[in-house]
């Protein structure tokens, strides 16, 4: 019972566009996708935390033909990483706005900076990343 309602919240949260994780109230760990329970620590009581919708891209893996979401190709150019939050959780996560070509380029400059990207699919909103390139400009402006 607990367990759905943490998945109700979770995705009550993403139809407002927001993005919520629990945090451990013994070490602060968060656990994201949310769960009640501390991964860290073992501690049993969590609470309720919104994440930023800010963080970084560790890791580009390109779409093979295999593993590629049609859906997800009509948005845009994507690739499937790790990405971490500002709040200091990993997670894999699928990110747009990397093209082969930029992927090349970018993998060499991990992590880069990425936000929340909300979208409608299949009747949920559901959450994306998207590389920040407007970020990526200010951190290194004579960069072309
Ligand atoms: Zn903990």
């Amino acid at each position: 019972m607990k367990i759905e309602r943490v998945v109700k919240k979770f995705y009550d949260g993403l139809a407002e566009h927001k993005i919520y994780a629990r945090r451990c109230k013994e070490c602060g760990a968060i656990e994201y996708p949310p769960r009640y329970a501390c991964n860290t620590c073992g501690y049993h009581e969590t609470e309720w935390v919104e994440l930023s919708g800010r963080g970084k891209l560790h890791s580009i893996i390109l779409p093979a033909t295999l593993n590629a979401d049609p859906w997800n190709a009509k948005i845009g150019p994507y690739c499937y990483g790790i990405v971490e939050a500002e709040e200091g959780v990993k997670f894999n996560a699928t990110v747009f706005g990397v093209s082969r070509k930029k992927a090349k380029e970018w993998r060499n400059q991990l992590p880069l900076p990425v936000h929340a990207l909300f979208a409608e699919k299949d009747g949920f909103t559901t959450l994306f990343w998207q590389v920040d390139e407007d970020a990526m400009q200010e951190a290194a402006p004579d960069r072309k």
